[in-house]
């Protein structure tokens, strides 16, 4: 058992920290939203009236195990941990510091070098997986930072998630989740122009669909996550484009993954068009909508 405090209990945070209560560790959390928190004291968490409070939880010589967040973006991650009243001049070295949320990669590179002056374990954890992912206790976890805090992590991180992958040092995890966003839009819109295509030119999109996944296209979006209305019973196609993965959730990440590309030189032409779609389908009132309703922007085009 350990003791854990947790720091962001949105849609991701909120079951990631539920399924540490429900392994039996000690959490105490924290977020602005007091029904958010409310959600997990019912669970059996403790409550904390603000960050700091959470990592002394009850007593003020007592030091955590580990701390976790899970927030919206660099701005807010950088708030918790930096400056005099952050998190790290709190914290010791027995204490392992894990970001989960996905944000830029020069902020996690500079929470990671602030805690390593002070001697604390950091690691950039983003995930993938989403909400379902989160209450199943199944993410995939995608870390940065030293290969001894990557073995004291992995620890807590198996009860949230069954695949976790050491990237490489810090901000290494934020830089893998942009290069597999990337990928995942650009083959999504490839497979709605695919199946588009052959739909416009009298194919079935459920043969179509069946011929390529025995073919070279194969890829994760036709495999379990067809973007065409009535061929998967359970994806978001079929369900009025529900979320899933929403649209604004993907534009960020591939905002995120062009200034990757932008801060290392590469010419990623797939990897910018993609974005302009997804901020198109933005501009468009979808951004709620699932990613995989970019099938709707080659629809309207007649
Ligand atoms: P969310 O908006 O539902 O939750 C964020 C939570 O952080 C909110 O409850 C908010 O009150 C809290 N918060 C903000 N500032 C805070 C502060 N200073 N102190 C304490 N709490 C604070 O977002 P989410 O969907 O849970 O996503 C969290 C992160 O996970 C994001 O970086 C997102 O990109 C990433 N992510 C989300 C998904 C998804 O499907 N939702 C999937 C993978 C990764």
């Amino acid at each position: 058992m350990a003791h854990v405090a947790f720091i962001g209990l949105g849609n991701m945070g909120g079951p990631m920290a539920a399924n540490l209560v429900r392994a039996g560790h000690s959490v105490t959390v924290f977020d602005l939203s007091a029904e958010a928190c409310q959600q997990l004291a019912d669970l059996g968490a403790t409550v904390a009236a603000s960050a700091s409070e959470a990592v002394r939880a009850a007593e003020p010589a007592f030091r955590v195990d580990y701390v976790i967040s899970m927030l919206p973006a660099g701005k807010h991650v950088a708030g918790i941990y930096l400056g005099e009243n952050g998190l790290l001049a709190q914290l010791g070295p027995e204490t392992t510091v894990l970001d989960c949320s996905t944000i830029d990669a020069p902020t996690s590179r500079e929470v990671g070098a602030a805690a390593a002056q002070l001697g604390i374990g950091f690691m950039d954890a983003p995930v993938s997986g989403g909400v379902a992912a989160a209450a199943a206790g199944t993410l995939a976890f995608m870390c940065g930072g030293e290969a001894a805090t990557f073995d004291k992590a992995r620890v807590i991180l198996a009860d949230m998630g069954k695949n976790i992958f050491h990237a490489g040092p810090a901000g290494a995890g934020q830089v893998a989740k942009g290069c597999n966003n990337m990928l995942l839009a650009i083959h999504m819109i490839g497979s709605c122009e695919a199946l588009e295509m052959g739909v416009r030119n009298g194919l079935d999109p459920a043969v179509l669909s069946e011929i390529m996944l025995a073919s070279s296209g194969r890829n994760w979006s036709l495999e379990v996550y067809n973007p065409y209305p009535g061929v998967m019973e359970k994806a978001p196609a079929s369900n009025g484009y529900k979320p899933g993965f929403m649209v604004d959730l993907m534009a960020k990440d591939l905002g995120l993954a062009m200034d990757i590309a932008s801060q290392s030189g590469v010419d990623n032409q797939m990897g910018q068009l993609a974005r302009e779609l997804y901020v198109r389908l933005q501009e468009a009132g979808m951004g709620q909508q699932d990613f995989s309703s970019v099938l709707t922007l080659l629809e309207r085009k007649g």
